[in-house]
């Protein structure tokens, strides 16, 4: 995944020591299993071949959730736009492409029409690309939290590359503090508390470049249009599994606020979107952080 992790943990000092070791395994595990850059993994296999079995558990897991979370976020949230990131460049060099490699790739994009799941095996379409990179950080968070508590953690709290996933063992209750990035500046555009759960966060600040006419364009791409999105500059979203807020926090850059208020109620807790107008932040809240106060 090309990104950094890290664990806190409360636990028996005993014991520490195989809690970190039992969530860092699953974690590089995963790392090796689901990266769309090495071919041989299972997600490589996939893409290369056009079809696999569902015999791995992680592979088979982040199809299953693609697939809900792609059609709960109409379209927006969708690994087949892999194809798309790849023509734009991102995450090096990028540069805007030629429409008609543009019309190409969007034919080979939208989940619904191009990728088949059967109880066993998936199948892609010709020159389908699945990228999981919009979820697999809070798929790996879900995965080595869950580790590090059945190792018998405490209380544990497991950041994949910004995304986050914490909680703790019953009758502890452990308040951890979570930090959100200005979209446009270096610090914190607000802070979040949570006992359980996870955050994440997604924007167009980490990896864009200016078109010459000095237009943001970003590494999170469209679907429905091929091109960046310009629907938020960031979105967090907190949910009860990271697999769950890293994705639709993606999807909301895509789909702003029109998204936010229309996503299936229960699937997330809350939302934080940052808009930025003629270099003004302004922030808008759902859910359980619509009472909180706005920066
Ligand atoms: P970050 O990796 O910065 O945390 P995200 O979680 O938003 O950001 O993931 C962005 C990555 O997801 C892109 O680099 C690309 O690999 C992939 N991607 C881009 N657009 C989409 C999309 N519409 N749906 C799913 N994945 C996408
Ligand atoms: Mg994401």
């Amino acid at each position: 995944m090309g990104t950094m992790a890290r664990l806190v943990v409360y636990a028996a000092p005993d014991s520490a020591e195989a809690i970190l070791n039992a969530a860092e395994r699953v974690v590089h595990d995963l790392d090796a299993r689901l990266t769309a850059f090495d071919e041989d993994a299972a997600l490589g296999l996939l893409n290369r071949r056009g079809r696999e079995s569902l015999e791995d558990p992680h592979l088979r897991a982040m199809l299953e959730a693609a697939d809900s979370l792609a059609s709960m976020t109409a379209g927006a949230y969708d690994p087949t736009a892999g194809g798309l990131v790849t023509l734009w460049g991102f995450p090096h060099a990028p540069a805007v492409p030629e429409s008609s490699a543009l019309d190409s790739a969007l034919a080979r994009t939208g989940w619904g029409e191009r990728v088949r799941l059967t109880s066993d095996s998936v199948f892609l379409d010709e020159g389908v690309r699945l990228d999981f990179g919009a979820a697999a950080k809070g798929y790996a968070a879900d995965c080595g939290y869950g580790a590090a508590m059945d190792a018998g953690a405490t209380a544990a709290l497991l950041e994949v590359g910004g995304e986050v996933r914490c909680g703790s063992a019953a009758g502890f209750g452990r308040e951890w503090t979570v930090g959100i990035r200005h979209p446009r500046g270096d610090g914190l555009i607000d802070t979040v508390r949570l006992r359980s759960g996870a955050v994440a966060t997604s924007g167009d600040y980490e990896c864009f470049f200016l078109s010459p006419s000095g237009r943001r364009l970003c590494h999170i791409i469209d679907p429905a249009t091929g091109w960046p999105a310009r629907g938020a500059a960031s979105a967090t979203v907190l949910a009860d599994r990271c697999v769950v807020a890293d994705a639709v926090a993606t999807a909301l850059v895509i789909g702003g606020e029109v998204l936010a208020d229309s996503l299936p109620a229960g699937l997330v807790r809350a939302i934080l979107l940052v808009r930025v107008k003629d270099g003004a932040a302004e922030t808008r809240r759902w859910g359980e952080w619509r009472a909180s106060r706005s920066g």
